[in-house]
């Protein structure tokens, strides 16, 4: 039994659902619950709000989440080993948690989010969390539905979403949650947190969206942020040639001798709007 909830300690949970760890499903479980709290702290008060999760698991997440008094839990699972558990937690927190068996790629978040505030909290799967968090920044509305991400990623991921210019990780993603978002890194985790280790050390990442980006077509941004950085090392006016070169550059007031790194993202915007 677990002092915290008074559920089962995780590591019974596993061993009574069969639940061992398949790599395919990016499956590194979180065992300690303090630690789990921890997490779902980094997102602020969970009252009123109604939280999304991708990949329960066994449920460590899950229950810190319940136990810090979310509304409402709804969590995305692929695993269907994982269900039988899950109904053991909604039954200790009756009508809070809706879990979904499914691939999290395929869900359409926004529109189960309601009318209330909203927020994502999760231990991606390593595989498809990169997708899944470009998903949630390339909403077509915004602000968007969710009023805060706090997402594990590998340490290397978290270190490449809060780049800034000049920065040796600053790159698409960087720009890309730069535009739309404030990102920082809360705290690593290390390897032994995890069930099993995985070889490198994680970061939870807490993002919230700005509420009046640059107004910039999103799909002018990627192709300028992918090709000024496809070639990171050459200076803008031969990266950026199948754009305009060094005549866009000029017109953007952006000297063609500078590198892709040394950009801000005002400025990568303003480049996306003059093509
Ligand atoms: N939240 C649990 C924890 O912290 O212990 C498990 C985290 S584990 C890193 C990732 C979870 O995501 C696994 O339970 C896995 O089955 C699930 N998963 C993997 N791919 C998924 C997908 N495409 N959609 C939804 N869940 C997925």
């Amino acid at each position: 039994m677990s002092a915290i909830d008074g559920l089962p300690r995780l590591a019974d949970v596993i061993s009574k659902h069969g639940l061992d760890a398949k790599k395919s499903l990016g499956q590194n479980f979180l065992l300690d619950l303090n630690l789990t709290q921890k997490i779902a702290r980094t997102a602020g008060p969970l009252n009123d709000m109604t939280v999304f999760e991708v990949g329960p698991g066994p449920g460590g997440l899950t229950r810190a989440i319940l136990s810090l008094g979310a509304k409402k839990l709804i969590a995305v699972e692929r695993d269907s080993r994982c269900l039988p558990a899950m109904e053991e937690v909604s039954g200790h927190y009756p009508g809070r948690l809706e879990v979904i068996e499914g691939d999290a790629l395929k869900i359409d978040f926004a529109s189960l989010a309601g009318d209330g505030p909203c927020c994502i909290i999760a231990n991606l799967p390593y595989n498809v969390g990169t997708q899944l968090l470009i998903n949630w920044l390339l909403l077509k509305d915004w602000p968007p539905f969710w009023q805060s991400l706090t997402l594990m990623f590998q340490r290397e991921v978290g270190q490449r979403i809060v780049a800034k210019p000049g920065d040796n990780h600053y790159g698409r993603l960087g720009v890309l949650c730069g535009w739309r978002t404030e990102a920082h890194m809360a705290f690593d985790v290390p390897p032994q947190a995890f069930t099993p280790p995985p070889k490198v050390t994680s970061t939870v990442v807490h993002l919230t969206p700005r509420e009046n980006p640059i107004p910039c077509d999103v799909k002018k941004l990627e192709r300028v942020t992918e090709a000024a950085f496809g070639q990171r090392r050459k200076m803008l006016r031969q990266s950026l040639k199948s754009l305009g070169g060094e005549a866009l550059l000029n017109k953007a007031d952006i000297d063609p001798q500078r590198r892709a790194e040394t950009l801000s993202v005002e400025e990568f915007c303003r480049l996306a709007n003059l093509i």
